[in-house]
């Protein structure tokens, strides 16, 4: 099957030929739209028109006339579900220098640390104390982690998840081959995650020319089909603030349609993190994302692929993910502090400013199911196998 690297050049050309002409709807012309979302999935233009309510100053009206739509469309009355994973951070040492992490191998003064077999059975009992049956192995590039490696720390979650239904295992590493991918799914792996920081390729030449393994843009754009011809699930996404936002979204809608059309299936779940501050410091590039765009991007997502939940995590608020969570996305209110062993924190541990990945918000489960309650929503803790069901009078890509 023909990969997204293979008609890249082709949808890039397209996306920016759309934005050198894209104008933000008026408030009839979006009236327009969000009556066709209803028919035919809306394509990449009338998705840019979205877009860019998000960065017009004045769109206010359009602003919230479409979260309105979406909030109606996507929020229930009653029995709304988001869906949880955990993720278990299982080395933070990386060859790598993606100037926006705190793993960075430039980093010199980062505190690093790589799980044994022995911490990691820790971590996994710690999270299905916790209920969670979807767990994700969270790894920088780090070079001592061989494929065999990987199967045998994915098989010992797939024995602690036994089987359970509804649970799976999921995992983030540098991109891998395919034959990686079926020795992991041979191992019982569900699926894996990667986020494609940008696919604007100057952008990400720019942040990661220097990075040895993740320098290869288009090895790495290819990852997640060479997962999916093995077998497993995907996830997809962009770090926004690397590039232009609607460049990005765009892509990554275009991505997702592409696995749709070649696999028969899109991805489970769009990433929608955002960059945040490392070890305390604040990241401001010219290509930042407002929250005002960043919600934007969050509905336009809904909008085009409505079997496609959208990740809501720790780097973002509470406030934030509240306003914006729909029924079917996925939800993490804990990332274990985004370091391996920080399910386990100990008294002589560095705080999480200085050995975090990046700062995040983590949150008490009380609190979190006492507050999403009240907005109608309950937590699936073990969902693999229910994809999201699109509502009634939403279209499919
Ligand atoms: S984002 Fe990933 S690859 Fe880049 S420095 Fe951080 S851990 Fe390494």
């Amino acid at each position: 099957m023909p990969a997204f690297s293979s008609v890249f050049d082709e949808k890039s050309d397209e996306v920016r030929e759309i934005l050198a002409r894209v104008r933000c709807p008026s408030v009839q012309r979006l009236q327009e739209l969000l009556a066709a979302s209803g028919g035919a999935p809306l394509g990449l233009l009338e998705l840019a028109e979205l877009l860019e309510i998000g960065r017009t100053r004045e769109a206010v009206e359009q602003f919230e006339t479409l979260r309105s739509f979406v909030l109606e469309r996507w929020r229930k009355p009653a029995g709304n579900r988001v869906r949880y994973v955990a993720p278990i951070y299982v080395s933070s040492f990386c060859i790598d220098t993606c100037a926006y992490c705190n793993f960075s191998a430039s980093r010199k003064a980062a505190v690093r640390r790589r799980l044994t077999p022995g911490d990691l059975g820790a971590e996994i009992e710690a999270v299905l104390e916790r209920d969670a049956r979807v767990v994700e192995l969270v790894y920088a590039t780090d070079p001592e982690f061989t494929t065999d490696r990987h199967v045998r720390y994915v098989g010992q979650l797939v024995e602690a998840l036994r089987n359970e239904p509804g649970s799976g295992a999921l995992l983030c590493t540098g991109h891998l081959s395919r034959e990686a991918y079926a020795a992991l799914r041979e191992a019982g792996l569900f699926g894996i995650v990667q986020w494609d920081e940008t696919l604007d390729p100057r952008a990400y030449d720019r942040w990661h020319a220097a990075s040895p393994h993740k320098r290869a843009f288009r090895e790495r754009m290819d990852n997640h089909e060479r997962a999916m011809a093995a077998g497993l699930e995907v996830a997809t996404g962009a770090l926004f603030g690397l590039a232009d936002f609607r460049y990005d979204a765009l892509m990554q809608i275009a991505k997702a349609r592409h696995f749709v059309s070649e696999y028969g299936r899109g991805p489970f779940v769009f990433g929608a993190p955002r960059l945040k501050p490392i070890a305390g410091h604040e990241l401001h590039p010219e290509t930042e994302v407002p929250d005002r765009a960043y919600e934007t991007i969050l509905m336009v997502y809904r909008m085009a692929a409505p079997e496609t939940g959208r990740w809501l995590q720790t780097r973002e608020t509470f406030a934030l993910n509240l306003r914006n969570l729909l029924d079917g996305d996925v939800y993490t209110y804990r990332c274990g502090e985004v370091r391996p062993g920080g399910y386990h924190r100990g008294n002589g541990d560095a705080p999480v400013a200085r050995d975090g990945q990046f700062g995040v918000n983590e949150l008490e489960r009380e609190f979190v199911e006492r507050e999403l309650a009240a907005q109608n929503f309950r937590i699936d803790y073990a969902w693999t196998g229910n994809r999201v069901q699109p509502a009634a009078r939403a279209s499919s890509t």
